[in-house]
């Protein structure tokens, strides 16, 4: 089958080099010229377990290829997906300049019959959208369907996710694109489900604001674990042991970040509100990750009692493990009241340094996670990378003005730290 992806970012260019590697035709485009630039060259703009051997693999094999030109794909290609950004705006509700940009760039060289995809994560009754604004621009009457087609992927396991969906979703009520969608995702043997437009449209941010709901919900324990002096990871490992609830995203910790959590909780109030539901549910779901956050800077505050010139260690700047993308990063929020507060920060993210550089220049970036602890009044565990398990935690401590612990991911054994004589302080533990 031959697919565009337009936008080679997290999403599109996994996508992209996942479906040239089960057998498909696949041009990734992006308007960013020097992204792409970078992808002909062989360099990939991101980090993604994996994805750069993938990438290489596929470009060699001659079925992935890159381009700025919507025009090239959409007359290349029988199925075009969309993978644009879909910010928030301040008000909580989504930016949708990107797709309706794209709607009318496709629009404008649509000559045949497509099926045109959007994988990004939208509002309701978008795809309608789409097709009224492709339908408005199209000078040639060209037939085609739109298809939402919403993505589940992990950052950090992106490629397993997208070669072992848990389900795809399909949402299209056209018989031609139905089959169409059915043969791009054959080759994947994951199980299809097929619904309308509005409820494949609904079915992510139903299912992103769900996941963020069972960890505000362990965070809220955490709180009631602390008062009670009980531990919320056994707490936790009881509860997800019950395959009804399940041991998923039972961590407690700082609370969630990155970039599609944070604004598609925040777009789903928006979304409900607007079609006449208050989701009061959701907004104490934000409200819980948003106090977590200032709780856990509320210990750093009472143990460190003033943060200015303290020299903080901070392990971890990505959102989470195994990505080095630091977008509304909990890592990246407490770095900026540290700076703001007059600490000099220190850290260490064994990928995101680059990318948190371009973000906040006054941290003092290290070039291992020991040299964080150098001369350090305190070390902050912000980001669950499994390297900062294993570190050699006696040397850290020698190298510490005082051996105290801020674990944000409950990432490390308190009682081991404490029989290793630092002050372990960690989350509803
Ligand atoms: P991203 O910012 O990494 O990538 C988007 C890309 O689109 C960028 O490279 C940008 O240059 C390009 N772009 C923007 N306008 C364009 C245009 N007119 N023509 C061509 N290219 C254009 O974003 P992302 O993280 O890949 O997310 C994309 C969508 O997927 C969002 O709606 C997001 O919510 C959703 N999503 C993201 C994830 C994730 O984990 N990142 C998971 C599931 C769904």
């Amino acid at each position: 089958m031959k697919i565009s992806i337009i936008g080679s970012g997290y999403v599109g260019l996994t996508t992209g080099a996942c479906f040239a590697d089960i057998g498909h035709e696949v041009i990734c485009i992006d308007n960013d010229s020097n992204k792409i630039k970078s992808l002909l060259a062989g360099n990939i703009p991101i980090y993604e377990p994996g994805l750069e051997e993938l990438v290489q693999k596929n470009v060699k094999k001659g079925t992935l290829h890159f381009t700025e030109s919507i025009e090239e794909g959409v007359e290349k290609s029988l199925v075009i997906f969309i993978a644009v950004p879909t910010p928030p705006l301040e008000d909580g509700s989504v930016d949708m300049t990107y797709i309706e940009k794209v709607a009318r760039q496709i629009a404008a060289v649509l000559k045949d019959y497509r099926v045109i995809v959007d994988k990004s994560t939208v509002p309701v009754k978008t795809g309608e959208k789409v097709y009224q604004t492709i339908k408005r621009y199209n000078s040639h009457n060209s037939e085609f369907d739109v298809v939402s087609n919403p993505e589940f992927l992990r950052e950090g396991v992106a490629i397993h996710d997208l070669l072992y969906p848990d389900r795809v979703v399909i949402g299209a009520t056209s018989e031609r694109a139905i089959k169409i969608m059915k043969e791009v995702y054959a080759p994947f043997k994951a199980p299809i489900l097929i619904t309308d437009l509005n409820s494949a449209e609904l079915i992510k941010h139903a299912s992103n604001s769900f996941l963020a709901l069972k960890i505000s919900y362990i965070n809220a324990l955490s709180r009631i674990c602390e008062a009670a002096g009980a531990n919320v990871q056994m707490v936790a490992e009881g509860m997800g042991l019950d395959h009804r609830i399940g041991k998923h995203f039972l961590k407690a910790g700082i609370g969630w970040g990155g970039s599609c959590f944070p604004k598609d909780v925040a777009a789903f109030i928006k979304i409900s509100q607007e079609l006449g539901y208050d989701f009061k549910l959701l907004k104490e779901v934000s409200q819980i990750n948003n106090d977590q956050k200032e709780i856990f800077l509320r210990k750093i505050r009472n143990v460190l009692w003033v943060l200015k010139d303290k020299r903080i260690g901070l392990l971890g700047l990505a959102f989470k493990n195994n990505t080095d993308d630091v977008r509304c990063s909990v890592a990246m929020d407490l770095a900026r009241v540290f700076l703001k507060e007059g600490a000099i920060v220190q850290a260490y993210d064994p990928k995101a340094m680059r990318k948190a550089e371009e973000v906040l220049p006054s941290i003092h970036y290290c070039s291992s996670a020991l040299d964080v602890a150098e001369e350090a009044d305190c070390i902050v565990i912000a980001t669950e990378w499994e390297e900062f398990i294993n570190l050699d935690w006696k040397s850290m401590k020698s190298k510490m003005i005082s051996p105290i612990i801020f674990d944000g991911r409950n990432l490390l054994d308190k009682k081991k730290m404490i029989e290793m004589g630092y002050h372990y302080v960690g989350v509803g533990n």
